[in-house]
């Protein structure tokens, strides 16, 4: 039996450890750290449960197709629920604005701000569902190995269409000129780490899911998704081995024989790589078996990294919604201090996570778990003094929003910053979220899958495709695993 090693438990490597364990490879993973989901993982203390990383559920259909492939549905590991409202942006005026799980409800809240968006909305939207159709059927599955694969009938008939080739900046301002509602449309990109003027127009598929087919949670949180992701993999037989480190990938010729860990060397047919791409290239094999330089990297733009904090709070707090977005300042200078000039923000952004709202597990009763993010340019010098800078001011201003006393009722508090991604994750630049969906950095410009001097390592995760975000990586691994397996089939790679 052919025995497939996984570096890394992110949602890639897990991902793509499923799909192969199910085609009769045996297949182990190694993780690092204690518990297993990477940028996802969740810790407990004191009777709080705090998601690490993501707290978006968005793009439900991308796990509803990954646990089909398997003959199960997401609700025989997890149950979702849909948030109402979505979520709630806090505007310069400090009022908020909430965007409801009901499609009529989000037109008529456009109507109140600009006449007429309401048709401009629908249009936008129209547009947006078939590049999310094509998109996230068709596109996002591709290995990106050959530019042959735009050529695909199908694809190159619609290349226009998609827009991958115009500004998303530009494909808002044409149908809106409110700016607060334009502030909302060129929200959901921000995910994709890139500033929206930056941004193909491409990924108004990211509106189309967040704002037209709405904003879901996770019950427990993201980490009863990994929880399910890893009992998956263990009905199919992947072994896990956390606490193990890899160092190195030994190879002999063209190909990779086995991983130096600090609990031993193991051998192996065939490596794919989930951790991050960097990293794997820089650390774990000699120079003249990279497929990139370090001047590769360096040019390459980097999606942000953030300054977190996880709070538990001895009260409820009236005002604050699951999902809170503090856009009361100036978007585009936050932009630039990450993209342009990057240095510590002059008047951030940040935004508030309170899961408590929906759930009662994460927090003991008439408690709330907090979760504070504040955008950072990757690669910034972290200290114990601007972390505490920013905490005071986003707990200012979430206090003055909220009107009432937050401050002297945290009885939990941890910071996370570009440090940790860096020894946590080995994260380049402490990136949070990997590489940026710029329009030199799409589909075929990204990282590739395949290592193009060792035959038989593979990439995966959001360095190369299709990106970052959870659905996104859950994808890559699936692209990985598709392509080893079909290529083994015809002969292709020599293992
Ligand atoms: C703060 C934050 C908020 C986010 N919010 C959202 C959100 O709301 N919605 C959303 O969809 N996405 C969100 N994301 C993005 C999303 O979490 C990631 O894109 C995704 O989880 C990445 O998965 P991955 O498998 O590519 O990498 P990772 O999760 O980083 O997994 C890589 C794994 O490799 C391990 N590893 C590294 N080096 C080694 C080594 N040498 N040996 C062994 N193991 C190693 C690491 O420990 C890690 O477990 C967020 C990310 C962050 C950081």
């Amino acid at each position: 039996m052919r025995r497939i090693a996984v570096i890394g438990s992110g949602f890639s490597g897990l991902s793509c450890a499923a799909v192969l364990a199910e085609k009769g490879y045996k297949v182990t993973i190694f993780e690092k750290n204690e518990s297993y989901g990477g940028r996802a993982r969740q810790f407990k203390v004191d009777g709080f449960t705090f998601d690490m990383g993501p707290s978006w559920y968005w793009m439900p259909d991308v796990f509803e197709r990954f646990f089909n492939r398997f003959n199960k549905k997401i609700d025989d590991y997890f149950k979702i629920k849909k948030l109402d409202p979505g979520f709630q942006i806090i505007k310069k005026d400090l009022n908020e604005m909430k965007i409801s799980s009901k499609w009529n409800e989000i037109l008529k809240l456009f109507e109140e701000y600009e006449e007429g968006s309401s048709i401009s909305l629908e249009k936008f939207m129209d547009e947006a569902k078939f590049k999310y159709d094509f998109g996230i059927n068709e596109l996002v599955y591709e290995p990106g190995d050959s530019i042959f694969e735009l050529f695909k009938s199908d694809i190159f008939k619609n290349i226009f269409k998609l827009q991958i080739f115009s500004s998303y900046r530009k494909h808002v301002n044409k149908y809106f000129k409110n700016d607060e509602l334009k502030a909302l449309m060129e929200f959901p990109v921000l995910f994709l780490g890139t500033a929206p003027k930056d941004t193909p127009a491409l990924y108004s598929l990211m509106a189309y899911s967040g704002i037209k087919c709405g904003t879901y949670y996770p019950e427990g949180g993201f980490g009863s998704v990994i929880d399910g992701f890893v009992k998956l993999c263990k009905e199919l037989s992947v072994e896990f081995l956390n606490n193990t480190n890899v160092k190195k990938i030994n190879t002999d010729g063209s190909i990779a024989k086995s991983l130096e860990t600090n609990r031993g060397t193991f051998e192996f047919d065939t490596i794919i790589a989930s951790a991050d791409y960097n990293h794997v290239e820089q650390s774990l094999l000699i120079e003249k078996q990279r497929n990139y330089s370090k001047e590769y990297w360096e040019k390459k733009v980097f999606s942000p990294s953030s300054l977190l904090f996880y709070l538990g709070v001895n009260k409820k707090i009236k005002k604050i919604e699951h999902h809170n977005l503090f856009f009361d300042e100036d978007i585009e200078n936050h932009v630039n201090e990450i993209y342009k000039n990057p240095c510590w923000p002059s008047k951030p952004l940040f935004y508030v996570c309170c899961p408590s709202k929906t759930d009662k597990s994460v927090a003991p009763a008439g408690k709330e778990n907090l979760f504070l993010l504040m955008p950072i340019a990757a690669g910034i010098s972290d200290s114990e003094e601007m972390r505490e800078k920013y905490f005071k001011i986003m707990i200012q201003r979430l206090e003055s929003y909220c009107d009432e006393e937050i401050l002297d009722h945290i009885e939990y508090k941890k910071s996370y910053c570009v440090d940790d991604f860096k020894n946590d994750y080995n994260a380049y630049k402490g990136n949070a979220y990997g590489l940026a969906n710029t329009l030199t950095q799409t589909a075929n410009l990204k990282p590739k899958i395949r290592n193009k001097k060792i035959n038989n390592l593979f990439y995966t995760g959001q360095l190369t495709v299709p990106g970052p975000g959870v659905p996104p990586s859950i994808i890559s691994g699936q692209v990985v695993a598709d392509y080893i397996i079909k290529n083994n089939k015809i002969n292709e790679i020599i293992i």
